[in-house]
């Protein structure tokens, strides 16, 4: 049974029980399964299935195609998640990353400080008691050994952002590749933070992954570029084919500053729990690469050949969460829809981005039917992710893709064996074509670009 008369953006489903519904379909269709789950799980760790993981490949493609296939002053990197712990001093993570930890001593639950509503008598968010210890701070970086000694000389880290691989590689990058500022360099892989309070499914988790870029550029052009970046990111996620109106950008206030930044915008989106951050967009000045210069007492400034002058460059960030971009674009695709036996649940998910581009569906199992689906199977797969399904009613095949984000739906039925045309079905608009099966590779490419 739907929630029915909540209609919400979501359609028939109310928003609170929307990411209820969205947890439990990522589990059923194999987007996105709880860690270690047969053991009970562990704290906020998800593991993709596979629709899943073809839908993170299909947006870091999508990211990489924008930030350095199609441009020409960006370069791609993948740095070690390990990296010198003396990275970490420099970069003041080891000293700085740290959030503020409270304890409830009613009910023993830990959160972060800026839970706590700051117009309000200190409570806890759990029980709502008053009884709490005083705020600590707690690093938030994952610590390990290297080697077979587990003394203080062999401890690294795991990354807590992939950023400080790009500045440490800033001059390799830029040498090798032959740039001249500004450039940037892009990476996207796997951040390790040890979280205080993780949750709201795979928004916020202890293991996730970046995709960064690290724009170097002249001090003085450091305002302009921000905003340049800014715009460029915003019209990614509206490429994406995320709705306009629950995305906005955030500027930080002065108290939110991180200590490296002189200007910070939060790209965020109105998740069903709130607007909440997406993406970063940094002015992070030369604080990074200056560190960087005094810990290694390695030069990593910049002779402008035209200005004649030397200087370190200023760095613009634009940090991504690939797994929130990928929470971004299930929730903002989920609806509930229609009543009684016309009732479905869609996932209207850019068809660019679609784990699964094309079903295929022979109608019945006669009549050269089924060899035939299984040919214009085979041809479509050649080229993209394609789906063949001949189990149930054609009502039930639809309803299954529906949920998997399918685009669209190919029914092989009594007239393509004779005039050989296949009936298309649109997912969102349910409206179906009759297209030449000789010519369906060719509609495709249309209809999914
Ligand atoms: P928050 O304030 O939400 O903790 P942050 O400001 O520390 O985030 P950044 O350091 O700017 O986040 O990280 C850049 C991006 O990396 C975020 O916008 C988000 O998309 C992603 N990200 C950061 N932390 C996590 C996490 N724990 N789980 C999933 N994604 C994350």
């Amino acid at each position: 049974m739907n929630d029915t008369n909540h209609q919400s953006d979501w359609g028939n489903v109310a928003t609170g029980s929307v990411m209820d519904r969205l947890v439990s379909l990522s589990k059923r269709r194999g987007y996105v399964f709880q860690s270690s789950e047969i053991y009970g799980g562990i704290g906020s760790t998800w593991d993709y299935g596979p629709l899943g993981v073809e839908l993170k490949r299909n947006i870091k493609d999508f990211w990489w195609r924008t930030m350095v296939e199609r441009r020409d002053d960006i370069e791609g990197l993948d740095a070690a998640i390990l990296m010198s712990p003396k990275v970490w001093e420099a970069s003041g993570h080891i000293d700085g990353f740290t959030d503020p930890l409270v304890d409830c001593k009613n009910c023993k639950h830990r959160f972060r400080e800026d839970e706590i509503d700051p117009d309000k008598e200190p409570r806890c968010p759990r029980c709502g008691r008053g009884d709490l210890s005083a705020a600590r701070q707690f690093n938030l970086m994952f610590k390990t050994f290297m080697g077979p000694v587990e003394d203080d000389a062999s401890v690294v880290y795991l990354r807590p952002e992939t950023a400080q691989g790009i500045y440490v590689n800033f001059l390799n990058v830029m040498n090798a590749a032959r740039q001249k500022l500004p450039f940037g360099i892009a990476q996207i892989g796997k951040a390790f933070r040890n979280e205080i309070t993780p949750g709201n499914f795979i928004f916020r988790t202890r293991e996730f992954e970046q995709m960064e870029m690290q724009y170097f550029v002249q001090p003085g052009s450091a305002g302009e570029w921000l905003e340049r970046w800014l715009e460029e990111r915003n019209e990614w996620y509206r490429e994406l084919g995320i709705r306009h109106d629950k995305l906005r950008v955030h500027e930080h206030g002065d108290e939110e500053l991180a200590h490296y930044a002189a200007a910070a915008f939060d790209i965020e989106y109105e998740f069903p729990f709130g607007w909440q951050e997406l993406e970063g967009v940094h002015n992070r000045t030369d604080f990074d690469l200056t560190a960087h210069e005094r810990r290694s007492g390695k030069k990593l400034s910049y002779f402008d050949e035209e200005a004649k002058e030397r200087y370190v460059p200023y760095i613009i960030e634009t940090s991504a969460g690939v797994d929130r971009t990928l929470l971004v674009c299930l929730v903002d695709g989920f609806r509930e829809e229609g009543e009684g036996k016309e009732a479905r649940t869609v996932l209207r998910l850019d068809p660019r981005i679609a784990p699964i581009k094309v079903a295929v569906f022979p109608l019945v199992k006669r009549d050269g039917m089924p060899e035939m689906a299984i040919e214009v199977h085979a041809a479509l797969k050649r080229r993209w992710n394609a789906f063949f399904d001949d189990g149930g009613s054609i009502g039930r095949r639809y309803r299954r893709q529906d949920e998997a984000g399918t685009p669209f739906c190919v029914t092989v039925d009594g007239e393509s064996t004779s005039d050989g045309t296949v009936t298309v079905r649109h997912r969102d608009s349910m409206t179906q074509d009759r297209v030449s099966a000789d010519r369906l590779a060719e509609w495709l490419e249309d209809h999914l670009s």
